[in-house]
C-alpha cells in the first residue's frame, strides 16, 4: 500500500485535465456572485451538491451536462483567467512538476462572447501568474516542495496549454480555433500552447473530418492527441489513429479489445493518458477494480495517470494515486515509470523535459539503496530528500 503522505509529495507529470472541468465549486459560486450570474441555487451546500459527481450518474453525456453547471462562470477574460491561475495552483499543489491544461475555445468563447485570441491569452496569463508564485504556500503542508524548487533555481511546474477542438462544434468553428491557435504561436503567449485535443462524444462525428486540421497543425509544430477508445469501440481508435495520427491518446481503455491494435499502438509509441476514477464515473468501466490500467501496463503500452475533471469529481491527481496504490498495489517504482512515460510523452520542448527530468526523477543510488533498505515506512522522508 501506498501512503498518503508519500503520494502526495511524489513529483507527478499530467497530460490531461480539462479547464472547464478543474473549477473549484467554491469558486463557481464566487465569481457567481461577482459577475452577478444566476446558477438556479438558493445556497452553496446545494449547489455544491448538484456540481459534484463523486459516483455514476447514468453515463457520459450526463457527467457532461453535470460540467455545464459551473462552466456558466466562464462568462469573461478575468474569470477565465482566475480559474487558469486555479488549475496550475492545485496541480502544484499535488507536486505536479510538469502539466499540461487544456481547454474547449468554442465552449469559452459561447459562455463569454470573446474572441478566440482574447481566451487563449487569459488562460496563458492565469497560468502564467501560477507559474510565477513559486515560494506560495498552495495547499496544506504542500509548499515546502515548491519553496523547495525555487531555492533551487527550479519553476516549481512547468506547464503547456492544448486547446481542445469538440467534435459537435461545427466546421467553421474549430476552423477559426486553429487560426487562432496558429497566430498565437508566433505572438509568444506568457505560458505557450503546445497541443490540440479533440473532445466530445466520439459517436457524433468521424476523425476525418478533423484530419486535415490535425496535419496543419502537426506541421506547425503542435502536439496531437484525442480522446478515443472510451465509451465506443477498438474500431474507433484503429480510425483515430489512422486518420489524425496522434502523438497521445486520450484514454484509449478499448484498445486491449484488439490485440493488433495494442501492438500498433505499442508499434507508433502513442501514450494513452489514462483517468481512472473518471472512467468509472462516466462508466466506461463497470468498476475501479475492474479497469484495465494494470492489463495496459502489463501490455508494455506507455501510459500515464491524469485527474480528468477534478473539479467535477471533487478529487485531485494525489486522490488518485492513492486510489490506484491501494486498488492495484502500484509501488513508488511504478508511478516513477508511469510519470517517466508520460514525461516522454509531453508535448513541452525536449529541453524542458529534461530539466524537469533531470531535478525530480534522477534518484541517487545511495539514496535509493537507504530507500529500499529501510522500507516503505521512512520512504515518505526520503522521497522528499530524492527531488535534490
Ligand atoms: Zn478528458
Amino acid at each position: 500500500m501506498v501512503r498518503r503522505v508519500i503520494v502526495g509529495d511524489m513529483p507527478k507529470i499530467e497530460l490531461h485535465r480539462h479547464l472547464e472541468g478543474g473549477i473549484r465549486p467554491a469558486t463557481a459560486w464566487k465569481l457567481a456572485q461577482t459577475q452577478n450570474i444566476d446558477l438556479g441555487f438558493a445556497d452553496y451546500l446545494s449547489f455544491e451538491t448538484a456540481a459534484l459527481v463523486r459516483e455514476p450518474i447514468g453515463g457520459l453525456d450526463k457527467v457532461i451536462g453535470a460540467m455545464a453547471l459551473t462552466r456558466k462562470i466562464l462568462a469573461s477574460a478575468a474569470a477565465i483567467e482566475e480559474v487558469a491561475y486555479e488549475c496550475v495552483q492545485d496541480a502544484k499543489a499535488d507536486a505536479v512538476k510538469l502539466f499540461e491544461l487544456r481547454f474547449a475555445p468554442a465552449l469559452l468563447a459561447k459562455v463569454s462572447g470573446l474572441d478566440y485570441p482574447e481566451i487563449l491569452e487569459a488562460v496563458s496569463r492565469g497560468a502564467a501568474r501560477a507559474c510565477a508564485e513559486n515560494t506560495g504556500k498552495v495547499g496544506e503542508g504542500k509548499g515546502a516542495r515548491n519553496a523547495e524548487s525555487a531555492a533551487k533555481g527550479l519553476p516549481a511546474i512547468e506547464v503547456g496549454l492544448i486547446c481542445s477542438l469538440r467534435r459537435t462544434s461545427p466546421q467553421p468553428v474549430n476552423a477559426a480555433i486553429v487560426k487562432a491557435m496558429l497566430e498565437a504561436k508566433s505572438r509568444n503567449l506568457p505560458v505557450p500552447l503546445v497541443g490540440v485535443d479533440l473532445s466530445d462524444n466520439e459517436w457524433t462525428a468521424d476523425p476525418e473530418t478533423f484530419a486535415g486540421l490535425f496535419d496543419s497543425l502537426r506541421e506547425a509544430g503542435f502536439g496531437t492527441t484525442a480522446h478515443s477508445g472510451l465509451n465506443t469501440s477498438a474500431e474507433h481508435l484503429w480510425r483515430t489513429i489512422k486518420l489524425l495520427k496522434p502523438r497521445r491518446i486520450g484514454h484509449g481503455i478499448l484498445a486491449l479489445r484488439d490485440p493488433a491494435l495494442v501492438d500498433e499502438i505499442r508499434r507508433r509509441d502513442i501514450h494513452l493518458e489514462v483517468s481512472v476514477l473518471s472512467n468509472w464515473i462516466t462508466e466506461a468501466v463497470p468498476s475501479i477494480q475492474g479497469h484495465p490500467l494494470p492489463r495496459l501496463l502489463q501490455a508494455g503500452l506507455s501510459v500515464g495517470i491524469n485527474s480528468d475533471d477534478p473539479g467535477l469529481f471533487g478529487s485531485g491527481l494525489s486522490g488518485e494515486y492513492e486510489l490506484l496504490g491501494r486498488v492495484f498495489g502500484l509501488s513508488g517504482e511504478d508511478f516513477t515509470a508511469i510519470n517517466l512515460n508520460a514525461l516522454g510523452s509531453s508535448f513541452l520542448p525536449k529541453e524542458t523535459r529534461d530539466k524537469v527530468r533531470k531535478a525530480y526523477f534522477t534518484v541517487p543510488e545511495a539514496e535509493d539503496r537507504r530507500e529500499k533498505a529501510q522500507g516503505p515506512g521512512k520512504a515518505g522522508a526520503l522521497n522528499q530528500g530524492s527531488a535534490e
